[in-house]
């Protein structure tokens, strides 16, 4: 997966699940792997109901019971646990301060990887590692920056990279003595840069080597030949060496390096998610730039596009500080929408519906990206959302932070 708007909406999702706390021991999770038979399962939580009885509070005994039996039923729906197993997550949450306020909530998911083994937790809270893991970036980069001085190594997932080792080197500067002790002195330079490739090769095992079928490929870079010496000798493991994908001549070392080598190894990374961003983002400012007609940003100008179907590419930075809310005439049904950042909230007092007069009104607040995002998968738009913090997410958010590409040129703006 990468920054797709199905990903964004799974890791909201748990965002939200994670806030969730039970009064009692009495939310309930349940992860069933694929290939489970529906009928077993439904058995297993009979007989998680029968010892449910001897809970002591009568409340957490009511909540438990009757957070099964809404499992129970909505299990009964299925024929067969889909392709990736099966999540669900029910239990009784807090709407205010007293007990009695509980009510009862269900979430059913189909999650986007394989459900590992059967899981049944009760707790005040739920269980979401396993779908926390599912939610990560998979895709990662090994990073070896480096000169004779030494070497600083980096994981890249996604928009972000983390140092994950430095390996200092004690090798000596050339000096030019001359004679028998120049000789003497350059062997044991020559044995001292090949104990440092040495170490950076194992340290560099230790880090990437767990990564497995994660690490995507290694990345070398550094002043100096220090990095082709390195790569010549083969220094890393196997399964290391052939995962080299670039190696590139740096006038940085360090962390300033790693950024440098970033940048640098933009085209074999470019499948990568950090730079589908960025080269969206570079796409929209070239078309304003040029004066074309087949860019528009800013949130009314965007949504009047996808309204129009027009929508080719949709950009929406990931923090965007907006609500929709739609506001509904209680007597008429006659309803508006409006955008509204929350530092400026929406005046509600003065308003007055335009159709039948009434002042009364039920307000109705939505996620701007799931708003976007939803109209975008809708209209066969692509919908990409762009990292914050990132240098591109700032560009976008001057911007507005919302941003298309069209199919067309369209007139009347
Ligand atoms: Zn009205």
């Amino acid at each position: 997966m990468s920054t797709t708007y199905e990903l964004y909406e799974f890791r909201k999702l748990i965002k939200e699940l994670k806030n969730k706390r039970g009064r009692g021991t009495e939310l309930i999770s349940l992860y069933i792997p694929p290939g489970r038979n529906v009928y077993d399962v439904i058995k297993y939580l009979r007989n998680e109901y029968d010892q449910a009885s001897n809970i002591k509070d009568k409340l957490t005994r009511k909540n438990v019971q009757s957070a099964i039996e809404s499992i129970i039923q909505r299990l009964k729906l299925y024929k067969k646990i889909p392709e990736n197993g099966l999540v669900i997550f029910c239990g009784a949450i807090p709407r205010g301060k007293d007990r009695g306020t509980e009510k009862l909530e269900i979430y059913v998911i189909e999650p986007p990887e394989p459900v590992r083994s059967f899981t049944y937790l009760c707790s005040h809270e739920f269980h979401l590692e396993p779908l926390e893991e599912m939610a990560k970036e998979k895709k990662a980069y090994g990073l070896i920056v480096m000169d004779r001085g030494g070497a600083v190594l980096a994981i890249l997932r996604g928009a972000n990279y983390r140092i994950v080792d430095e390996v200092t080197s004690d090798i000596p500067p050339k000096h030019s003595a001359g004679g028998q002790s120049q000789r003497r002195f350059e062997r044991i330079r020559e044995e001292r840069v090949h104990d440092f490739f040495k170490r950076v090769g194992m340290r560099a095992n230790q880090a990437f080597l767990p990564l497995g079928d994660d690490l995507e490929g290694i990345i070398i870079g550094g002043p100096g030949d220090a990095r082709e010496k390195f790569e010549e000798g083969n220094f890393l493991d196997y399964r290391l060496q052939k995962k080299i994908i670039a190696n590139l001549p740096l006038s940085y070392t360090e962390e300033q390096g790693v950024r440098e080598l970033i940048m640098k190894a933009e085209d074999v990374l470019s499948e990568s998610a950090l730079y589908k961003e960025k080269r969206a983002v570079d796409e929209i400012f070239t078309l304003i730039a040029k004066g074309s007609n087949r860019v528009v940003y800013g949130l009314r100008e965007v949504e009047e596009a996808l309204l129009a179907g027009a929508v080719e590419k949709l950009l929406l930075l990931e923090d965007l500080q907006v609500k929709r809310v739609t506001i509904r005439c209680t007597q008429c049904k006659y309803e508006e929408s409006k955008f509204v950042r929350p530092e400026k909230g929406l005046k509600l007092e003065s308003w007055e519906c335009p159709r039948c007069g009434s002042t009364t009104a039920e307000v109705e607040e939505q996620d701007i990206i799931e708003y976007f995002g939803e109209l975008g998968k809708q209209t066969g738009a692509e919908v990409i959302i762009i990292s914050a913090n990132t240098e591109w997410g700032n560009q976008l958010k001057a911007i507005g932070g919302i941003a298309a590409v069209l199919r067309y040129e369209l007139h009347g703006y």
